[in-house]
């Protein structure tokens, strides 16, 4: 199994532009497979529950930069804080009120990303297009967090026209995003979009951050 982890995270980085950086999302996966990716030189991890993540924090060896990638609720923030290079999937201005409060508490600034639902899917949490400006207008209030762009998982279909549009549309939001939120002087750097089915489109559209799970951990028969 770790030498096929190895061997699937070559072929994903032989294929990825140099200035695009590969999270592997280890959710799912215990801390040998963990292990074997970071051992394979892949040092961005990806989990989705703040209790994986900070048991995983403490058993696996190496110089590893943690994203938080999942749906993140309001009483598990301070657990993040500080043990976090990127929270990728702030959703709520709620959630962006209470990181600020968490970060002032520890004197410390946290990098965030804001995560978009642009395909309007009940399943998924996320900011509306509508509410962009007033996001921003929020964010930019506050001197604890960090904000460095924004994210977006593709919609579910096999439409690979619908993905690629979805993706675009966000790459379009980042672009002005950098230009303008405030007035260009900020940290604006990252769009995180690209899973194993869409990363390639990702890509293609500009995407900086691909976050890449099952692709990583499939095993040839
Ligand atoms: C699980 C997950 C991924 C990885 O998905 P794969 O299809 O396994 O590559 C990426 N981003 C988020 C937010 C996830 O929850």
């Amino acid at each position: 199994m770790n030498q096929a982890i190895a061997e699937n995270i070559r072929n994903i980085e032989a294929e990825l532009p140099d200035q695009v950086m590969l999270v592997a999302v280890t959710k799912y996966h215990n801390v040998e497979e963990t292990q074997a990716v970071v051992d394979a030189g892949v040092y961005n991890l990806g989990e989705n529950k703040v209790q994986d993540l900070m048991a995983k924090q403490e058993q696996i060896s190496g110089p590893v930069r943690w994203h938080f990638i999942g749906h993140l609720q309001s009483n598990k923030v301070k657990y993040l804080i500080g043990n976090v290079v990127l929270i990728h999937s702030v959703h709520s201005l709620k959630l962006l009120k209470t990181i600020e409060k968490e970060s002032a508490k520890k004197n410390t600034v946290t990098n965030i990303l804001l995560q978009f639902n642009l395909a309007k899917e009940d399943t998924k949490s996320g900011f509306m297009a509508e509410d962009f400006n007033a996001v921003l207008d929020q964010a930019a209030q506050y001197s604890h967090v960090n904000l460095q762009g924004l994210m977006a998982i593709g919609p579910m279909t096999k439409n690979t026209d619908e993905i690629r549009k979805i993706f675009k549309q966000l790459k379009r939001m980042y672009d002005t995003m950098k230009q303008e939120y405030l007035d260009g002087k900020n940290d604006v750097h990252y769009l995180s979009m690209g899973m194993t089915d869409d990363y390639p489109i990702a890509v293609e559209e500009g995407s900086s951050i691909v976050r890449i799970g099952r692709k990583i951990f499939k095993c040839k028969e």
